[in-house]
């Protein structure tokens, strides 16, 4: 026998039970969006490189070692997309979506590609659900684009569910800032962990979100960006919490908050579940990210958005059992009369009703108990004197001739 080939590690299968939940969450999702007006888009699997190096960030994680990169059979670097805003910015640019009444608003629900390290929660291909809006620097598009996800994590009854916000201001102020940060680190190098002074050119803002002890005492110290921020992205950052607030939504502020993407500025927003294992408890985050459109070419455009994992939705939700949909009819059959029994099947489930049929050669009274598990309304059993109708809800069986059955049946399911 051959080796057994198995899924990548890091991957998984959706068998139709795990469908299910997922059809739900969807649903939720696909009647969140419209009644806000976002219009749900697809884009490609891949992606030229550049779009991500130039936008999640060259000395990001997810571009150093995440990435489903390949030549393609012109020479061409290609990437399995590991996010979905990148490629939503690339499509409005594209498609002159600027010339629409801004912003723009799109959802997806679509699947990513990132080689980390399998554990619970985190996987090699994911699924996320995200809504961007594309197109206005308005704070009021950033609480909405909150409340969206909010709404979501709250249609699906995800459970111990904590907004937490911060701001980032612009990349001008950012980049001061982190020179500052850069020689703060360095001052304390010392007491740092290994991984933290070897980031410390390449991404200091990691820093504050070391779990090793000695850094987390020099982090509580260090110099924070939001005391470095102009007003005006100040002023952003209260019309948000003012207009979260109006609309009741709870939230936390937390000014070291650092996502894996280095697109982001101003607005920047997690939500997390105490429902899952603190490393992995981000159902999903984002933020605005004002300076993407110009790194792929395009006119400045701000834009603001975010991604939910879908499986770690699922993990933090109470699922109801899903509900088997009722059979109408179980068609049974006797040896010889395969061939009616099957014109019946396909004739039933042609005018709508949901049909089985025997497919795997049972007895008849194997058949029978297939039928009684299933509890369909009608079981109908072919055999040498006509059709045996028996009717869950009525009476005793009839004797029916083969091309009557439909008839019998019908006003009735
Ligand atoms: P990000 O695109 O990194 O901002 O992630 C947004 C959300 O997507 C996270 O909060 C997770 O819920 C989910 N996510 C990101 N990476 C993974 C992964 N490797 N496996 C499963 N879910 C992920």
């Amino acid at each position: 026998m051959s080796a057994k080939i198995q899924a990548p590690r890091g991957t998984y299968d959706v068998l139709p039970h795990l469908a299910d939940e997922r059809a739900r969450l969807e649903t939720a999702a696909a009647k969140i969006f419209a009644r806000a007006g976002y219009g749900r888009i697809e884009t490609p699997t891949f992606e030229a490189t550049q779009l991500f190096a130039r936008t999640v960030g060259e000395a990001t994680d997810v571009v150093q070692k995440e990435m489903y990169t390949f030549e393609d059979g012109s020479g061409d670097s290609m990437t399995l997309r590991p996010e979905g805003t990148a490629p939503a910015v690339r499509a409005y640019l594209e498609h002159g979506k600027a010339r629409d009444p801004q912003p723009v608003k799109f959802w997806y629900l679509s699947q990513f590609f990132r080689y980390e390290r399998p554990q619970a929660g985190r996987f090699r291909q994911f699924w996320q659900i995200g809504a961007e809006a594309i197109g206005s620097a308005d704070p009021a598009v950033d609480a909405e684009v909150i409340l969206l996800l909010a709404e979501l994590l709250e249609a699906i009854g995800a459970r111990d569910v904590k907004l937490v916000l911060a701001t980032l201001g612009q990349p001008e102020s950012r980049a001061a800032y982190r020179e500052e940060l850069k020689a703060y680190l360095r001052a304390h190098e010392d007491q740092l962990s290994r991984e933290v002074v070897e980031r410390i050119d390449l991404n200091p803002l990691r820093a504050f979100d070391a779990k090793h002890e000695s850094t987390q005492r020099v982090m509580a110290n260090a110099p924070r960006l939001i005391d470095r921020l102009p007003q005006e992205d100040l002023d952003h950052f209260a019309e948000v919490q003012d207009l979260l607030r109006a609309a009741d939504l709870a939230y936390e502020v937390d000014t070291t908050l650092v996502r894996g993407l280095d697109y982001y500025t101003r607005t920047l927003f997690e939500f997390q579940s105490g429902a899952l294992e603190a490393a992995q408890n981000t159902l999903g985050g984002g933020g605005r990210y004002d300076g993407l459109a110009e790194a792929i070419g395009g006119p400045p455009t701000p834009g603001m958005g975010w991604a939910a994992g879908v499986e770690r939705m699922l993990m933090a939700s109470t699922q109801t059992p899903p509900v088997e949909p009722p059979v109408d009819i179980f068609v049974a059959y006797h040896p010889g009369h395969k061939l009616a029994a099957f014109k019946l099947a396909s004739d039933a489930r042609r005018a709508g009703h949901s049909t089985r049929l025997e497919l795997a050669g049972r007895s008849v009274k194997g058949q029978l108990k297939q039928a009684s598990r299933i509890r369909p309304r009608y079981v109908a059993i072919f055999g040498d004197e006509g059709v045996q109708l028996r009717d869950r809800d009525g009476g005793e069986d009839k004797l029916v001739a083969p091309e009557t059955v439909m008839h019998h049946i019908r006003g009735t399911l």
